[in-house]
């Protein structure tokens, strides 16, 4: 399976600074792996613009449960298919945090998304204090229990909560047993389904490590928060992916 690599860009960025950053892109983006790039709402139709007839895909970063209807402020997954993107992060630790996004929260959004024609890109993942007492990886198969919808189709994202811009990210044989232990949890809640999904890894993935970390068993791709707002950064991440 190639694999995905995906930037988060979280709530950065203005227009002036796409052109540059696709067409560093355009340029050279590695034909081994897929790119998308997850905007601000604000950039998405510059950004399907200045993409388009690339294969380079866009994403947005949250979405509304419902089609429509009277929820100021939010966008539903209709609307992002409609600016050209093609998946949608959901259930980000941010947006579990900040927002009090509820498993069950995540799944009816990913069942929006699905249902607009969008690839959820759907995250979990334990705090510091849930791996300290030893419960990282039932923390994550609860949330993959109750955030994906039984008839799941997207990518998973795995991101410890205390990576996530902190510069620290887990052992590679951690790394490795968590990958092993969604695989087996996606197989036994989508049947051969769950197979077939691919598993990113995302946490402080930078240049320096990417390589290390994209060759693990089980890791189909990187989802890259800070470093995706530099396009070498980001290439050279991609770049390091298996051939
Ligand atoms: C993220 O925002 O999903 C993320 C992984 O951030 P960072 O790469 O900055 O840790």
């Amino acid at each position: 399976m190639r694999q995905l690599i995906a930037g988060n860009w979280k709530m950065f960025g203005k227009r002036a600074d796409i052109e540059a950053f696709t067409a560093a892109l355009r340029a050279d983006a590695p034909a081994h792996v897929d790119m998308l790039v997850c905007p601000p709402f604000t950039l998405l139709d510059r950004f399907a613009s200045t993409l388009a007839g690339s294969k380079i895909a866009l994403g947005g970063q949250d979405c509304h449960p419902a089609a429509e209807g009277a929820h100021t402020g939010d966008i539903s997954a209709a609307m992002i298919r409609d600016v050209g993107a093609s998946h949608v992060i959901l259930g980000h630790s941010e947006r579990r945090t900040n927002h009090g996004e509820t498993n069950a929260v995540v799944r009816g959004k990913a069942e929006a998304a699905i249902a607009a024609g969008l690839t959820p890109v759907i995250c979990v993942g334990e705090t510091e204090a849930e791996r300290e007492a030893g419960e990282a990886e039932a923390v994550v198969r609860s949330q993959l229990a109750h955030s994906l919808p039984a008839q799941f189709s997207g990518v998973v994202a795995y991101e410890p909560v205390w990576a996530i811009g902190t510069g620290r990210t887990p052992t590679e044989d951690d790394v490795a047993s968590m990958h092993a232990a969604i695989r087996k949890a996606l197989v036994e809640q989508l049947g051969t389904a769950g197979a077939a999904i691919a598993i990113l890894y995302g946490g402080s993935v930078k240049p320096a490590n990417a390589a290390a970390l994209l060759a693990l068993p089980e890791v189909g791709g990187a989802l890259v928060g800070g470093a995706s707002l530099k396009a070498a950064d980001f290439l050279a991440i991609a770049t390091a992916a298996p051939l």
